[in-house]
């Protein structure tokens, strides 16, 4: 057996394509959205990615702003710049790229972004409104994460599901959200006794731990359907040897780049699982789509003219 694979890099674009046509039809009603997108200091890695962010508001037609404060930027001077985008009106979703750097207190930062404008969905008030089905902004991943199934028609209600990891930013809201979708759910995180156990319970896993290849087969009921969101990158070449052995494809870009990317999930369990999304090309496209799509979300509930449906599919 061999599972089928969802494709999140063709679940993205639809999005993304609804979303492209919802910012057309908000800028030729004057209200194009906007998203302010602040990278403090010189991150690599997020530079990398708001890079990625940019480039996708371009895409889909969202105004977007970039605001880089230097890496000696203080708590007080931040804080004065999300109040700033906060009562700017063409500014409705801003985005504060994570890490902050040490000096910063990252919780005062975030607890300041306007909640209608918090499109990270990270506020303590979004993540209320999330917990007591209200409409709020949700965290992109886990929200991507739900689209991916959705979309696939796997069946939600009633099934088991296991999330493995807490985090505020990806376990605890992708468990919150299978909960609203009536599955039952049990959240895993390291002091879970017997992990593998209770994984095999799993209609629907969902893998958010930052592991390389943790989750092999033994964890893994036949049949079941597999979401990586694990992004880790493998440089150690008998590491490589032991996920991608005989893989040419995985071979020839480690040889090119020192380097290739691995999910929490083992390769191994494409062949038990009954459906796997891949890394790459799996829930990491939809973080970003979902980021266009609460932007817009954002505007329209800021605006009240009504929130843009998804996953009508
Ligand atoms: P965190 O480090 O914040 O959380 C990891 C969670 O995994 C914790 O709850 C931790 O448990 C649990 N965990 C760690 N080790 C084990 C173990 N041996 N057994 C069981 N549980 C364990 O990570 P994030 O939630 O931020 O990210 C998780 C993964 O998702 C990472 O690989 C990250 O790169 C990726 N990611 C991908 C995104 C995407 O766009 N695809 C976006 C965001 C993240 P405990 O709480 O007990 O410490």
């Amino acid at each position: 057996m061999s599972a089928l694979i969802l494709d999140g890099t063709r679940i993205a674009q639809q999005i993304r394509s609804e979303v492209a046509a919802e910012v057309k039809t908000m800028s030729e009603a004057g209200m194009r959205p906007g998203l302010a997108v602040v990278l403090v200091g010189h991150n690599p890695a997020s530079e990398i990615y708001v890079r990625g962010k940019v480039k996708a508001c371009e895409e889909v037609g969202i105004y977007s702003e970039k605001i880089t404060p230097p890496e000696t930027a203080s708590t007080a001077q931040l804080l004065a710049l999300i109040e700033d985008l906060n009562r700017r009106d063409e500014i409705d979703g801003i985005l504060v790229q994570l890490p902050l750097p040490r000096q910063v207190d990252s919780k005062k930062i975030l607890l300041a972004v306007d909640p209608a404008k918090d499109v990270d969905g990270f506020h303590p008030m979004n993540v209320g409104f999330l917990s007591t089905q209200r409409p709020g902004l949700v965290p992109c991943t886990p929200a991507g994460v739900m689209e991916i199934l959705k979309r696939s028609k796997i069946p939600i209600a009633g099934q088991e599901a296991v999330v493995v990891g807490r985090s505020d930013i990806v376990g605890k809201p992708a468990a919150m959200l299978l909960i609203n979708a009536n599955a039952t759910v049990t959240v895993c995180h390291s002091k879970t006794h017997d992990l593998p156990a209770v994984c095999r319970r799993a209609d629907i896993l969902v893998a958010a731990i930052g592991r390389a290849g943790m989750i092999t087969r033994d964890f893994v009921k036949p049949g079941a359907v597999v979401v990586d969101v694990g992004m880790n990158s493998v440089t150690n070449a008998s590491e490589f040897q032991r996920f991608f052995a005989g893989n040419a494809k995985r071979e020839e870009t480690f040889r090119k780049k020192g380097s290739t990317l691995i999910g929490d999930v083992h390769p191994e369990v494409a062949e038990v699982a009954g459906a796997l999304t891949p890394v790459p090309g799996g829930v990491g496209p939809l973080t970003i789509a979902m980021l266009m799509y609460n932007t817009v979300k954002a505007g329209k509930m800021r605006r009240g003219s009504g929130v843009p449906e998804l996953s009508r599919t």
